[in-house]
């Protein structure tokens, strides 16, 4: 009998060899500045409801193999915005690319940065020096929590369990109660205790737009609600949220403060419910693949027809579109006819894996994941690495629609991508999963 206890309590015991550090810097502007994500804004901030983040979780395990979770209460982060970040975390910290991740909650009350859908806003040249001059603060904000999460590398525990939150709408079918209304309610709770048995950093995810806020003042949304009550919940852990599939979710009903807090609460019971449960211990390594995919966009309009849309597209969101495909066909003599993707796998030891893809990624990505790769321990993330478009599935291209195509114009892409899009990733994810199998 003693001796099938101690065999049961070595089996559970989690390795210590993990270290683990976290930090959290704020990134609240501290001028008035263009929020992100509506069209139907007319001017910049006007004060701010909650302070804003970029959050970083800093992994080592015994191979010396260092890691890097980057969070950021915004919209999300561009190509150019990304690569900057990267290559500066290779530089500092030796931490390769694809052992650095970076998720963007999506919230709709945070500052433009960088180039994420330009188009969108009714800008005026003013207003672009101020999202460059924060954008370029924003990135020194960083490089600090960056600095800090690898200077508080300690040795750690890591813990992984899931729950479910209900607040995430299938928003496709807000239009149209005829279509298929698919939801990813799981709650992923990744939590880092240190070795004096507190909770040091607590990762969690959801998939759902953080669009219950809309109004122009600046907060995290229903995330940053959720994290601040994790944080408070758990004294000296940092809460970082990852994103899920949720491009075609919305937190509903909304558009009320009451909504946003609620929804945080609720993500906040659920996490520390998850915490309390018997939890699955995570071995290391941790084993991290990279790779841009090339995915296809259908053919473009011709240059006349850009021409005219510039001068009398129906909204300004229409023209500045037209006004920056013809930019990009002076500048490079045609439009693209692909976009590099960037799909992301992290393995932690046998327990658990996360998919971390770009874009606003579909919740059909979620379903066919789970399905494919285990729904006990796959983790799916979205809106990471490159937010430049929405991700649709074969399904949701071929209904058209904001999420199968019309949302490129807000987001300065030439056309909608072409149906094999949803196999492309899908391909690419296996080859990354296969890669980072144990050997
Ligand atoms: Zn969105």
């Amino acid at each position: 009998m003693r001796a099938v206890l101690f065999l049961l309590l070595a089996a559970t015991a989690a390795p210590a060899a993990w270290k683990a550090g976290a930090s959290k810097v704020e990134i609240t502007p501290k001028e008035p500045v263009w929020l992100a994500g509506y069209g139907s804004r007319t001017q910049p901030s006007e004060g701010v409801r909650q302070p804003i983040y970029v959050k970083a979780l800093a992994l080592e395990d015994s191979t010396g193999a260092r890691s890097l979770l980057l969070t950021f209460d915004l919209l999300g982060l561009d190509q150019g915005t990304a690569r900057i970040i990267a290559e500066s975390v290779q530089k500092r910290f030796g931490i390769p690319r694809e052992r650095v991740a970076m998720v963007a909650s999506h919230t709709h009350s945070a500052p433009v940065a960088g180039t994420v859908l330009l188009p969108a806003y009714p800008l005026e040249a003013s207003h672009v020096a101020v999202i460059e001059r924060y954008t370029d603060w924003m990135l020194e904000r960083v490089t600090e929590a960056s600095e800090q999460a690898v200077r508080a590398l300690a040795p750690a525990t890591l813990h992984f369990g899931q729950g479910f939150a209900g607040f995430a709408v299938n928003r496709r079918r807000v239009g149209n109660r005829a279509r298929p209304g698919p939801v990813d309610h799981d709650v992923p709770v990744l939590g880092v205790k240190g070795s004096e048995g507190r909770w040091r950093a607590i990762v969690f995810g959801y998939a759902c737009h953080a669009t219950v806020l809309s109004d122009n003042q600046v907060s995290g949304d229903w995330p940053g609600y959720a994290q601040a009550a994790i944080e408070r919940d758990h004294p000296g852990a940092v809460a970082l949220f990852v994103t899920g599939a949720g491009a075609d979710s919305n937190p509903l009903p909304r558009r009320a403060v009451a909504l946003a807090e609620r929804y945080g609460e609720t993500l906040g019971y659920e996490v520390a419910d998850v915490l309390k449960q018997k939890l699955v211990d995570v071995a290391e390594p941790l084993r991290a693949a990279y790779r841009e995919v090339d995915l296809p966009f259908s053919e473009a309009p011709k240059r006349a027809i850009w021409e005219d849309r510039a001068k009398t597209g129906e909204n300004h969101m229409v023209r500045n579109h037209a006004r920056a495909m013809l930019a990009m066909i002076e500048r490079n003599g045609k439009l693209p006819e692909r976009y590099p993707y960037p799909v992301q796998v992290w393995r932690f030891g046998n327990q658990m894996k996360m998919i971390i893809l770009g874009g606003e990624l579909v919740v059909d990505f979620a379903h066919r994941f789970k399905g494919e790769y285990g729904a006990d321990d796959t983790w799916i993330a979205g809106y990471a690495n490159d937010v430049f478009a929405y991700i649709p599935s074969l399904r949701v291209l071929r209904e058209g629609g904001y999420e199968g195509g019309g949302a490129m114009i807000p987001y300065g892409q030439p056309s909608p991508f072409r149906w094999p899009v949803e196999e492309i990733i899908a391909e690419t994810v296996d080859q990354l999963i296969t890669a980072t199998a144990a050997p």
